[in-house]
């Protein structure tokens, strides 16, 4: 039979022979090549280690002695995929045409390697991965995966695949591939590859530098972090957290708001529904059983009442707390001394316009956070005005009061901060005052049952730089995805980046052959 070795080096040839005296330097080269390739003069080369002795080991991946050269075993070897071997490896150019490379000419950086592989054991089913033999199968078109660059070059995977019938789950699927999944046309290393690339840079960076369009890196990215979360085992749900999240001013959808659900325990997104509304939270709910509702503990939410409806207007939730996060609390408490910094500064005429400047964040800031310098600044703006600095003493001890660590301290100290801003005249503090008794019953129960809220911040800062970037806003499923990959895989230590590097997604090869 002739070997599809030899069948590539003729068409390589035939091609070149059309350009005059330059083909029959190829013509040599392109034999020698072809006699290299079938193993011939392997052992004479001096440059050539030999083939027992050196330091080869005898490959694995051979199962027919010494059939497969050298050389097909050292690129079979680099190609890396259990159960498939390489049975040719050539070069080509964008149309297609075979080219040779001629000593001392490098080859144009657009040629590139393809690498034929073969099965070199039975084949097996794609859905089930049970061995199926080859009888009764039915032999596809040969087609091309793209794979991972080799020295910066492009490579392609050509294969044959063939249809089984699976007597297993009774379909007739095409057959398990080694390096790619069913009805993708890249291997998963590369999908890997651009989806690590993609957590770190924008989609169309990632684009410009692998020279692909931005929709393929967007599936690839898609199909990379699909296949993470696939092979993920779900832990049983038992703190919840709802929140509502702006999507920012540029897009323009109907909906300017999502909710999301996430794990408190974890600090992962579990779902993104579109609006904020009560139905948003029900459909949700909808898609858990009654067991599931059952082992829920807690709900931790803002002070956004729909949420409170809809966890309360379901009867298989009734035994679960419903709880206000104190990220929230605080937040709605700086609101009001965001309000006050801005009278006693910005409306009182330019002298005191001049004092406030740059004060928003550092008025925001626990006093135990703050540097000295910081805090020498804040005396001054509370010499200025002491309604302000008093104001944020409240909130300096609202801080403290919301981390008591049970129901009693935590009512003892609510009442001290309603006391204190109990003052009708000043209008920012007053709202405040109502809003929390208003809310003072899911305040109290943060006391009684603590829910895990250090996770929640590394959500709420990666939603930030998504949506801020603005990435994915509006394919909601890829949104959520991208969340759940950055919670889970932080990058902001070294090792942090080690591990998002080494373990992000699973080896891409684990379920190969
Ligand atoms: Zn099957």
């Amino acid at each position: 039979m002739e070997s599809p070795l030899e069948r590539s080096a003729e068409e390589g040839v035939a091609w070149h022979g059309a350009r005059g005296s330059r083909s029959i330097a190829v013509r040599l080269e392109g034999e020698r090549r072809a006699r290299l390739r079938l193993g011939e003069r392997s052992c004479t080369d001096p440059s050539t280690p030999p083939r027992c002795g050196g330091f080869l080991a005898p490959s694995s991946t051979t199962t027919r002695g010494d059939e497969m050269g050298q050389r097909a075993r050292i690129l079979t070897e680099i190609f890396g995929v259990r159960g498939w071997k390489v049975t040719d490896a050539f070069f080509e150019d964008e149309k297609g045409q075979v080219v040779f490379p001629l000593r001392d000419f490098a080859l144009m950086p657009s040629v590139r390697l393809v690498l034929r592989v073969e099965r070199q054991w039975l084949p097996r089913c794609s859905r089930c991965g049970t061995a199926c033999g080859v009888g009764g199968h039915e032999k596809l078109a040969t087609r091309r995966w793209a794979d991972l660059s080799w020295a910066g070059r492009p490579v392609q995977i050509e294969a044959t695949p063939i249809r089984v019938r699976c007597k297993k789950c009774q379909a007739a699927p095409v057959e398990r591939l080694g390096w790619s999944d069913p009805h993708q046309r890249q291997s998963r290393r590369l999908q890997h590859h651009l989806a690590l690339q993609a957590a770190s840079m924008p989609v169309l960076h990632v684009a410009v530098q692998s020279g692909l369009s931005w929709a393929t890196v967007r599936r690839a990215e898609g199909a990379a972090l699909a296949r993470w979360q696939a092979g993920r085992t779900a832990t049983p749900l038992r703190n919840v957290g709802l929140d509502e999240k702006w999507l920012g001013r540029r897009h323009k959808l109907v909906h300017k708001f999502v909710t999301i659900a996430s794990d408190l325990d974890t600090g992962e997104p579990l779902w993104i529904g579109p609006g904020r509304g009560e139905d948003t939270v029900k459909q949700w709910l909808a898609k858990h059983t009654k067991e599931q509702k059952a082992a829920i503990v807690l709900f931790a939410a803002d002070m956004h009442e729909p949420f409170r409806a809809a966890v309360r207007g379901d009867p298989d939730l009734a035994h679960a707390a419903f709880v206000h996060d104190p990220f929230h609390l605080v937040k709605r408490a700086n609101e009001a001394v965001t309000e006050m910094r801005r009278e006693a500064f910005f409306r009182a005429g330019p002298e005191l316009r001049a004092v406030g400047r740059g004060s928003r964040w550092l008025v925001l800031r626990a006093w135990e956070r703050t540097t000295p310098e910081q805090r020498e600044r804040l005396r001054v703006l509370f010499s200025y005005n002491p309604r302000l600095g008093r104001a944020y003493q409240v909130v300096d001890e609202y801080r403290e009061v919301l981390r008591a660590p049970d129901r009693d301290t935590m009512a003892a100290g609510l009442a001290r901060i309603l006391r204190r801003t109990q003052e009708r005249q000043n209008v920012p503090m007053r709202k405040w005052h109502d809003s929390i008794r208003a809310h003072l019953p899911a305040i109290l129960a943060l006391g009684e049952h603590r829910p895990p809220a250090g996770r929640i911040e590394a959500l709420n800062n990666n939603w930030e730089t998504l949506v801020r970037r603005g990435r994915g806003y509006r394919d909601h499923q890829y949104l959520l995805l991208k969340l759940r990959f950055m919670v889970v895989n932080p990058i902001r230590t070294e090792t942090g980046i080690k591990r998002f590097l080494a373990l992000g997604l699973p080896a891409p090869m684990k379920n190969a052959a």
